[in-house]
């Protein structure tokens, strides 16, 4: 294999391994806003369920407060049928004062049913608010839910695509080679060859010492950056080498 035919076999594996981690890092990106999907109805379903409990506490205070009341009310009627019965003034009075007292604690009892029956219209007002919303919300977020899941196992399609193509690519490509491509790849953030344009390395962008442009030019050696240690080549030279060899 020629210096020419080796790095168009390398240019072409960098394009193969550019596409694999674009597509890699689109995938990487589904998990986390399915996360996030599942967290938002999972944080709106909690509050409807913190709301419902509030609702439930509630109605159960309220009856509680009724059956107190209806308790009460019976007292003071059992009060009030014994004040008929009784001969002495002072325990007359003594009885009075004390129904008195009983009805006052009772108006108290009604005015806190009061507020509890408005608690209760309240919390229904804004769970029936919430139930929608998260109705919404819901409908919405599953669509995208299940768009992203086709999103995934399209992306992971065209991965295993690519790494099929790729491990056809390796094949043709000297094992050295193969190694020091990989060996810069994982230094030089997925890039380890590039071309070089108006004496500039294309990977780092530093400028090339003119003798070595030369070299890369012909393309007749493999040559690597002296700054980011990126394998170079000069596209033309790869397009057309039977002109220059
Ligand atoms: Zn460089």
């Amino acid at each position: 294999m020629s210096s020419v035919q080796t790095l168009k076999a390398l240019a072409a594996l960098q394009e193969i391994d550019i596409r694999i981690r674009d597509l890699e890092k689109d995938r990487s990106q589904i998990p986390a806003r399915m996360n996030e999907i599942d967290q938002l109805l999972g944080g709106k379903r909690e509050e409807l369920a913190i709301d419902k409990n509030l609702f439930d506490e509630a109605e159960m205070a309220r009856r509680m407060l009724e059956s107190d009341l209806r308790a009460e009310k019976a007292k003071i009627k059992k009060w009030e049928a014994r004040l008929n019965e009784i001969r002495s003034n002072r325990d007359y009075q003594a009885l009075s004062r004390e129904i008195e007292a009983a009805r006052k604690a009772n108006l108290g009892i009604e005015d806190e049913i009061l507020h509890k029956m408005q608690d209760i219209e309240d919390l229904k007002t804004n769970i029936a608010q919430k139930e929608e919303d998260l109705a919404k919300e819901e409908k919405t977020l599953s669509a995208e839910h299940s768009e992203l899941q086709e999103k995934l196992d399209s992306l992971n399609a065209h991965i295993s695509k690519e790494e099929k193509i790729r491990t056809k690519a390796v094949t043709c490509i000297d094992g050295r080679w193969c190694g020091q491509y990989d060996t810069i790849r994982k230094r030089r953030d997925g890039v380890a060859v590039v071309p070089v344009i108006d004496e500039h390395c294309q990977g780092c962008n530093m400028g090339i010492p003119p003798q070595l442009y030369n070299v890369v030019i012909k393309g007749q050696q493999i040559e690597t950056c002296p700054f980011c240690h990126r394998i170079l080549y000069y596209k033309k030279s790869l397009d057309e080498p039977d002109n220059l060899q």
